[in-house]
């Protein structure tokens, strides 16, 4: 899952970042309106958590420019502007969530969360499929109860593909959810992450469709 980080301070940001990171998220930084306005208009994101205070564009113009022209990305504002009134305008701009400012990281990590997953059609932190399991809160796999460690990449494409189950997700569209703007992108990765993920979670799990790219399928569903 590839987030996009607009917030103009910068220990704040790193800070983030760092967290995001921690919990398996791919993560670009605009620091400032007109960089996320751009960002967010030519870059596939799962999520945005959105600054309303910052330079050259004001987040909630950003926010409402994104929505009228029919993005409908999920986005959590993050804001020291906490009064209802400004809540209220945040929401009518287009926001999925609002945090306030101070705050406490599990709460920005648990909303993203949430808006991540509406957004992909589900309701539960905990993706299954069969016998496996994907903790989004625990950042953790496990099959048949047994934990599956899993590097940080065979995480984000078994992430990716559980969130859209029985979808054919194509490798230039796992790429574009799996680096940041700043990897090397090299699509022979993909086909090497989903080689380790069958050996380790077996080979039925992730279907291949020639020329198109993969599904995960529970296999217990006999497709
Ligand atoms: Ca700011």
């Amino acid at each position: 899952m590839r987030i996009l980080l607009v917030e103009d301070e910068p220990d704040l940001s790193r800070q983030i970042v760092q967290a995001l990171e921690h919990n398996g998220y791919s993560v670009d930084l605009a620091g400032d309106g007109e960089e996320a306005r751009y960002l967010g208009e030519t870059e596939p994101y799962d999520a945005v958590i959105l600054d309303l205070g910052l330079p050259k564009i004001d987040g909630l113009e950003v926010l409402s420019g994104w929505r009228q022209a029919g993005l409908e990305v999920p986005v959590v504002i993050l804001t020291a502007r906490s009064a209802w009134n400004q809540k209220v305008a945040g929401f009518d701009a287009g926001a999925d969530q609002y945090v306030t400012k101070p705050f406490r990281i599990e709460e920005l990590l648990a909303r993203l969360r949430a808006g991540i997953r509406r957004a992909a059609g589900h309701t539960e932190a905990v993706l299954e499929c069969g016998e496996l399991r994907l903790d989004t809160r625990q950042v953790s796999v496990s099959l048949n109860g047994e934990p599956v460690p899993l590097t940080p990449y065979e995480y984000k494409v078994l992430s990716y593909l559980l969130h859209h189950p029985g979808e054919v997700v194509s490798r230039t569209e796992l790429i574009e959810h799996i680096y940041d703007r700043d990897s090397d992108r090299d699509s022979n990765t993909v086909e090497v992450f989903i080689r380790r993920l069958r050996r380790k979670l077996g080979v039925d799990l992730i279907r291949t469709q020639r020329g198109r790219g993969y599904a995960v399928v529970d296999p217990s569903a006999g497709l």
